[in-house]
């Protein structure tokens, strides 16, 4: 995809490869509080060194397009859930799977841990600087056990029925299970007792309708998700340390990206890489 940079009047504007934000850059063994989103996580997860050149050496990556119809199921939904808020009542949907003890949580800090730019949820790991945050889309509360219920929205346009096992065992979907571990992980660290079942509203739109005609129909699917949490205060010293080391880690071996960066280097170079070996370091991006 050719990612063309503009600026906010949708100018053309250079393109320099790098952050211009000192505060999205990690100094290695820095003592400072540095805040770290959950997506900036996930990358560490899938591929350290793309994580390191962006976090420690301010390289940054493409832009990508907003998911505008996402978005916007995102957006209708928490009007939805706010009316039901207010008035402490189950969403529709809470009632049609029998959930009637389950409604919106309400909390003064609600609209600040929605916010993925301006605050999310975010708790400092012990013993480090890290502060680690992410906008939740949604909180829910159980009303028999008192457990905060944490609850992620996704739009999908899928030919198939959404069905719990195959939804959750889906290869594209192991990162979602990771962001509503992450955020379960938050709201235990800071303080809240956490229902171990969380829930993926998924909302699949039909593909299979005789047209168009102005709108988009969708079938809506509660997904629930026994999370774990056990695994992620392991990767966030593991992070650390890698943010504190100055050795560049290795790519991830399936990355398009890279591969796509090296086959360029080959020919710009002109330098005899074989097609499927790495090329030297410095030629990486
Ligand atoms: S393999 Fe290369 S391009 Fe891909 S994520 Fe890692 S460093 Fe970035």
């Amino acid at each position: 995809m050719v990612s063309l940079k503009r600026n906010s009047k949708g100018e053309l504007v250079e393109a320099t490869g790098l952050r211009s934000r000192e505060s999205s850059i990690y100094t290695p063994l820095q003592t400072e509080p540095f805040r770290l989103s959950r997506s900036k996580f996930n990358d560490f997860l899938s591929c350290q060194r793309c994580f390191y050149l962006d976090r420690v050496k301010g390289i940054v990556s493409p832009s990508m397009p907003g998911w505008t119809l996402n978005e916007t199921t995102d957006v209708l939904l928490k009007k939805e859930f706010d009316v039901c808020r207010e008035q402490q009542i189950p969403h529709r949907i809470c009632e049609e799977a029998g959930l009637d003890h389950i409604v919106p949580f309400q909390h003064e800090d609600m609209d600040k841990w929605r916010n993925s730019l301006h605050g999310g949820l975010a708790h400092q790991i012990d013993g480090t600087n890290i502060i680690l945050h992410g906008g939740v889309d949604d909180i829910w509360y159980d009303q028999q056990t008192e457990e905060v219920i944490v609850v992620d929205y996704k739009s999908q346009a899928n030919k198939y029925r959404v069905e719990q096992e195959s939804y959750l065992a889906g290869v594209y979907h192991q990162s979602y299970k990771i962001q509503l571990e992450v955020y379960a992980y938050l709201l235990t660290k800071m303080g809240f007792k956490v229902s171990p079942t969380g829930y993926f509203y998924v909302c699949n739109a039909d593909r299979n309708a005789d047209g168009f005609f102005g709108k988009m129909l969708f079938e809506e699917t509660l997904v629930a998700y026994e999370w774990n949490s056990d695994w992620i205060e392991e990767k966030l010293f593991a992070m650390l340390k890698i943010l504190n080391s100055d050795v560049i880690p290795e790519h991830n071996q399936s990355c398009e990206n890279c591969a796509y960066s090296h086959q360029r280097a080959r020919l710009e170079n002109k330098k005899r890489i074989p097609p499927n070996r790495p090329p030297p370091p410095d030629h990486w991006p």
